[in-house]
């Protein structure tokens, strides 16, 4: 088990998805719901699980939720439980505290009461998708800032073959190869005479203009 331990409250779609992938990465979790049949659910997969309710202080007192170094607020739906679970995990001293919040407003509040980071998983999601959608080749993205993004796009046919030096993407566009996944392993800051092929992904860094332009270029 690694160190970090995280407590998750609210066993919905989104947190037993979460919990259960912190447990794949080798993390201890606590999940907590106060409906029995979700907490039935996630028992087998989590390290620990209870039926609870989050909004009584002295439950979350006595389940030591204080000692944990991180504690997610996956109740969606119901916002007075959210807000309130918050402010108790805050205040029972729980170091790091992330909250998903259902709309803006939602997530207004949750950052007025102190929490550390706010999530909106639906919203998120939806913007991934599109974007996804609209580019073929667009694996997955970060965004930086509001104009630059790391983009991991895979390298189309028509690049079989084809050495960064040939491509040139920052010279004709601005942007830059940082990194080549190749089945048998990754190249970071690869050099010119790297070559690509069809089933590699690069990992490319710029603006997202320029980053459109290059992928449309090679589409
Ligand atoms: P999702 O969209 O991710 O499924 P939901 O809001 O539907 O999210 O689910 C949230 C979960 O949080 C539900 O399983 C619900 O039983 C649980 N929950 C809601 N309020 C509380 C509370 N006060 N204490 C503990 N668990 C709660």
């Amino acid at each position: 088990m690694k160190n970090h331990q995280f407590v998750i409250i609210g066993l919905g779609r989104f947190g037993s998805s979460l919990a259960r992938e912190l447990v794949e990465l080798g993390y201890e979790v606590l999940g907590i719901d106060k409906d029995e049949e979700a907490v039935q659910d996630m028992s087998q997969h989590l390290t620990h699980t209870v039926v609870a309710e989050s909004t009584d202080e002295e439950v979350l007192r006595s389940l030591g939720v204080r000692n944990f170094d991180c504690g997610v607020v996956a109740i969606g739906d119901d916002i007075q439980a959210s807000i309130l679970t918050t402010i108790l995990l805050k205040d029972l001293g729980v170091k790091k505290v992330v909250a998903k919040a259902m709309s803006e407003l939602h997530g207004r509040v949750l950052e007025k009461i102190g929490v550390d980071r706010v999530v909106y998983p639906e919203r998120d999601m939806g913007i991934r998708v599109a974007h996804q959608l609209v580019s073929p080749n667009l694996l997955d993205y970060i965004e930086l800032s509001k104009d630059y993004t790391i983009a991991e796009l895979a390298v189309p046919k028509c690049l079989n073959g084809v050495s960064l030096q040939d491509l040139n993407p920052r010279a004709k566009f601005g942007c830059s190869i940082v990194a080549i996944n190749k089945p048998r392993g990754i190249i970071i800051a690869p050099t010119a005479t790297d070559v690509l092929a069809e089933k590699d992904v690069m990992v490319v860094i710029g603006t997202n203009q320029q980053i459109e332009q290059f992928e449309e270029s090679v589409t």
